[in-house]
């Protein structure tokens, strides 16, 4: 006889009955919507992390006193984020 495990779905919080004991959604429905947001907390923590980076450029660059070689760095910088943002950030549908 199989084995069920009752468990609770990661995405709508209903109880199931798996025969894994490691299931983490109900069904094809809340695995995918999971996956979705899955995806979105990364895309959220890579924004904020981008964010920090690009305001911690803007304000070395606006900065009084800054060289011109602060300037410079602070530029490639910013290029390098707008460049990583490109490539992490999903595009919107
Ligand atoms: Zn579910």
């Amino acid at each position: 006889m199989t084995t069920l495990y009752t468990l609770t779905c990661d995405s709508c919080g209903g109880r199931f009955e798996a025969t894994r004991a490691d299931a983490v959604t109900c069904g094809s429905t809340c695995r995918q919507r999971r996956h979705r947001e899955q995806i979105a907390a990364r895309a959220a923590t890579a924004a904020a992390a981008l964010l920090h980076r690009q305001t911690a450029a803007v304000v070395g660059l606006t900065a009084p006193g800054v060289t011109d070689a602060d300037r410079a760095h602070y530029r490639r910088e910013l290029d390098a984020i707008a460049a990583e943002a490109e490539r992490v950030l999903p595009r919107a549908a």
